[in-house]
């Protein structure tokens, strides 16, 4: 063979075995993210986030419980790093480890991230919301300008899952509490994400409302084998809809397990001894 060709084709395939090394999980079994010793201490020197190690498995719905304060919006944040970690590593299965611009780019398209308060544009349609997420497909100067009709069309199924397809063209601000999240989750759900990581989707709904929101994200966790991670603090809920809880407290983890394993001990750990009455009571109920 050309000696150039033989060349080449070892540098390919050490490209290859770098690239394999670089994207494989520590352990490969059905993690989609592997998290190993994350801390994050905020400017001020305040230790949000202490030895964080844990594996987001694929397809899963994985609860964050914890009290206010527990670091549950934190590593909500390192899971897209809108938070950089101050110390750790996090590996996404097929990305690689999120420490380069570029992967990350890549990555951030593939997480879709449902906020707490919405974070709509009120003077913009339901439609134009949802349509954002699909900016992450576009340049800036091509998403400067109208999208293509594709998007539109995914935009529209997308509002169409959650209930919502009769009030695309309505302002957001002119929507319920309840629809604006819908709203959010159907732009989450337009980014085509493999993972969707919702902050507290739920705390500022009425609780009939919240259960209705609760039921859309597990219904289309089961249905498209999506993984997902939220946040809540309403133990009943977490049990109710989770898989898998982890329980934080003052940033670390001192519960991982199934809705069934939380007990009054681990709850007890997770509130700091200040689970209440009703808390406990709650998560009997199961
Ligand atoms: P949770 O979502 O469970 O309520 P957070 O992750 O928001 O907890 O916060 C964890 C801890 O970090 C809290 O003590 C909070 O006050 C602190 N914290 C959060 N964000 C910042 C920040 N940007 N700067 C400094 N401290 C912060
Ligand atoms: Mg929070």
């Amino acid at each position: 063979m050309n000696p150039n060709a033989n060349l080449c084709l070892t540098i390919l395939s050490d490209f290859e075995r770098m690239r394999n090394r670089v994207v494989e999980c520590p352990n490969k079994s059905l993690a989609l993210i592997n998290i190993q010793s994350l801390s994050v201490v905020y400017p001020g020197g305040h230790r949000a986030l202490e030895g964080i190690t844990l594996e987001i498995r694929r397809g899963e719905l994985t609860v964050l419980l914890g009290r206010s304060g527990a670091g549950k919006s934190t590593l909500l944040r390192c899971l897209n790093l809108l938070q950089k970690p101050t110390t750790g590593t996090i590996y996404v299965d097929g990305v690689g480890s999120l420490t380069s611009l570029d992967r990350l780019r890549g990555y951030r398209r593939q997480a879709g991230m449902v906020f707490q308060l919405h974070h709509l544009i009120g003077r913009q349609s339901a439609l134009q919301n949802v349509l954002v997420g699909r900016l992450a497909y576009h340049s800036t100067i091509r998403s400067l300008f109208p999208l293509p009709k594709a998007d539109l069309t995914v935009a529209m199924e997308c509002l169409e899952r959650v209930g919502l397809a009769d009030k695309a063209l309505k302002r957001a601000d002119q929507l319920s509490g309840g629809e604006r999240q819908r709203v959010g989750i159907a732009r989450a759900l337009a980014q085509r994400p493999r993972i969707i990581l919702a902050d507290e989707p739920v705390a500022s709904l009425d609780p009939a409302t919240a259960e209705s929101i609760m039921e859309l994200l597990s219904r289309i966790s089961r249905e498209d084998r999506l993984t997902v991670v939220f946040s809540l603090h309403q133990i009943e809920l977490a049990c109710r809809y989770g898989e898998r809880i982890i329980g934080l407290s003052n940033g670390t983890i001192v519960f991982d397990g199934l809705p069934d394993e939380l007990t009054s001990d681990p709850l007890e750990r997770i509130y700091n001894g200040t689970a209440t009455e009703e808390c406990l009571a709650a998560a009997y109920l199961n």
